[in-house]
């Protein structure tokens, strides 16, 4: 202690409390380094020595075992702070000060407000007045040390790993499916369960092509995927819960399946409010070293995974790519090359009345850069004609195929069978060890036996519920396996443009054929539609198609039946035409039955006049108009109307009418009572004088 120490300590400091910051980083320095922590305590003699009394001297030792990099988690470190802010501090104890911080930032803070609230600062080496210059210079210097000693252990550090990991000796946290042998070697997890599960994972996705149809798989079949618990105090135990698409992604990206060492994937940042940002790193950079260990995949197999997942992610960008088989009928999908450019094309569909019908445009170049279509071809007419040619080119092939077909699924459903056997027999084998545990338990301890039998019970259940799972599942595969596979498969093997023409077969299994027999097809739209088709294998085949006919065309209604149309339209309303036209079986251009509004549509496009414009060309009035030829309210000649003594025609179903003039002006009958109003009208205005006619 310097001889100085007691010149900066004035009776203002000791009015106020002493506060003893103990920190450790880790929990493993508080164990180990108990040492430094004695020497932290013995700070407290200073203290005193300096005059404060004991009981006010406080102790912040909330940090110990938190990591010191950023004082945002750091509660005893915000309190210290509070604490000085608020003027309570005389003085602030601490063994090698400048690591109250460990960065430069929370310690210059410090020194601010220690400086502020007139606080000193006591270490090992002496007192110090942050207000003083000199001290305030030596203490910045410290901070500065400390962080650069801190930055220099990290490298140290990171160097040692980075050397490790580029040996690939490094033991970094493996991947479910795999431990460290007790010669730290990593090998496969040997609890068989696990590993089937990793395996048929890996086969189902080299079989579906994509993530969310393995997950799907899983689903289906009611299997579990394993997890080993990375943290806690179970950590290392297995978890068997359902995959997820992240999970199932992780699986697939990560290198160590395919037996390889693989160091800094990703990179950690610290984010402004303290906590880490993960970053991942491009594959050039991470330190990656094939066949270190045993996999379960070969690296060559992680590679085509690598590069499906791409295509499969790509195709939800803006390059279609060989995407796996989706819903939709267009056979195509994936498969198509344009013939002016290059590009893959995408699939569009269009409606014709209820049924979806696809397009292969070449859109990418278009949407990129704005421009219009670079070409698009009506998908119906070549999904048929590709459809037509693998039936000529197919046949012989069929019944291999069809064989293999069945192989498959039967090898499948027996792999998935043991795995779930392995499931009821895991169950058995805890249910097994509850029962020993509960067997074995001093009957006097009667909460321990409690406990263990409510445990040995729930076991038992569980075990119940997965060997009835399992049967019901079990049953369920045989049942399709037996009856409708083995149809489909046999009558794949006689008959495959059946199969191929079968409303039945899901556009999906046929996207799903096409895909193992071609490679791609280009097409090329001019006078004629050009098809290049290339099968696997290689073999090649062009064929023409010619333009199709557009849709108004191909809709065109016959011109008798517009002759028949305007005809009728002469004394019927639209909906009575559509009636009579349905009457004598008359059908529209797409086979549909005549409506009122089919009628106007066809109506308008031929430019015939409608019904009414006919009546009034026959010289008929409206309601109103012979209202006022007649000299009466328009009541009066819906009566007439209704009476027959008027003739109407309808002229829409509203029953709206147009009416025909009487020759002789007026029904006979009731012209006398028309004069007979008029001249009771006349009466009313001139006194006599006026008679009617008789
Ligand atoms: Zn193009």
């Amino acid at each position: 202690m310097r001889s100085d120490a007691h010149q900066k300590v004035n009776a203002g400091h000791l009015k106020r409390n002493a506060y003893l910051y103990v920190r450790q980083s880790t929990i493993r320095q508080v164990f180990e380094n108990t040492e430094s922590t004695k020497r932290q305590y013995a700070l407290r003699q200073h203290a005193v020595a300096l005059g404060w009394p004991v009981e006010q001297i406080v102790v912040i030792d909330s940090d110990l075992g938190q990591s010191g990099a950023s004082a945002v988690d750091r509660e005893g470190f915000q309190r210290l702070v509070a604490e000085v802010s608020l003027g309570k501090a005389g003085i602030v104890l601490g063994l090698e000060v400048s690591r109250l911080a460990r960065n430069s930032t929370d310690w210059h803070r410090l020194l601010e407000i220690c400086a502020l609230a007139d606080t000193l600062i006591l270490d090992e080496d002496g007192v110090y007045d942050p207000a003083h210059f000199n001290d305030r210079l030596l203490l910045g210097l410290k901070g500065t040390m400390s962080e650069a000693e801190l930055h220099i252990i990290k490298a140290r550090l990171q160097g040692g790993i980075l050397n490790k990991a580029r040996r690939g000796e490094l033991q970094s946290p493996l991947p479910v499916g795999f431990l460290y042998s007790p010669t730290n070697q990593p090998v496969l997890d040997p609890d068989k369960q696990v590993q089937q599960s990793l395996r048929f994972f890996f086969e189902t996705f080299s079989r579906a092509g994509s993530a969310m149809a393995t997950i799907k798989a899983f689903r289906r079949q009611g299997l579990l995927f394993p997890r080993r618990l990375k943290k806690g105090p179970h950590k290392g135990d297995l978890l068997w819960a359902e995959l997820t698409h992240s999970r199932a992604l992780q699986v697939l990206h990560n290198p160590r399946y395919a037996g390889a060492f693989v160091f800094g994937r990703t990179h950690t940042r610290k984010k402004p409010d303290g906590s880490d940002a993960f970053l991942k790193q491009p594959r050039e950079q991470w330190i990656l070293l094939p066949n270190m260990h045993a996999g379960y995949i070969s690296w060559e197999q992680y590679e085509e995974n690598q590069r499906r997942l791409r295509e499969n992610a790509q195709a939800c960008g803006h390059d279609r790519r060989k995407s796996p088989p989706r819903e939709g009928p267009a056979l195509l999908q994936g498969l198509v090359l344009c013939g002016f450019c290059g590009s893959r094309m995408t699939v569009r569909y269009h409606c014709r009345g209820t049924h979806p019908v696809p397009d292969y445009v070449c859109q990418k170049d278009g949407i990129e850069h704005g421009r219009r279509l670079c070409q698009s071809v009506n998908g119906e007419q070549i999904d048929r004609s590709i459809g037509d040619l693998l039936i000529q080119t197919m046949t012989p092939m069929a019944l291999d195929l069809a064989l293999s077909v069945q192989q498959e699924i039967h090898a499948r459903l027996d792999e998935v069978d043991r795995m779930r056997c392995r499931q009821v027999e895991r169950a058995r084998y805890e249910a097994d060890l509850a029962q020993r545990r509960y067997m074995h338990v001093d009957p006097a301890n009667r909460l321990v036996a409690d406990t263990l039998e409510a445990e040995w019970n729930s076991k038992l259940r569980a075990l119940n519920e997965t060997q009835e799972e399992y049967e019901r599942l079990r049953q369920a595969d045989r049942k399709a396996l037996d009856e409708t596979h083995k149809a489909h498969v046999a009558s794949l093997a006689s008959d495959f443009p059946r199969l191929w023409k079968d409303p039945q077969t899901p556009d999906r299994e046929k996207k799903r054929m096409v895909r193992l027999l071609l490679e791609d097809v280009t097409l090329l739209k001019r006078e004629q539609i050009s098809v290049h088709v290339r099968f696997r294998g290689g073999a090649i085949n062009s064929f023409s198609l010619p333009l199709p006919v557009g849709a108004p065309v191909l809709r065109k209604t016959p011109a008798a039946v517009v002759l028949e149309i305007d005809r009728l339209l002469d004394q019927h309303t639209e909906s009575r035409v559509a009636t009579m036209l349905n009457e004598r079986g008359v059908r529209s251009s797409t086979g549909q039955a005549f409506t009122a509004m089919t009628i106007i549509k066809l109506r308008g496009r031929y430019g015939h006049r409608t019904h009414f414009q006919r009546l009034r060309d026959r010289g008929l009035l409206t309601m109103e108009e012979i209202a006022r030829r007649l000299g009466v309210v328009s009541c009066v000649v819906k009566d007439w109307r209704n009476k027959g003594l008027l003739v109407a025609h309808r002229y829409n179903d509203k029953g709206q009418c147009l009416y025909e003039l009487p020759p002789d002006g007026l029904p006979g009958k009731f012209k006398r009572k028309q004069s007979y109003l008029a001249a009771k009208s006349i009466r009313l205005d001139s006194d006599n004088g006026v008679q009617y006619e008789a």
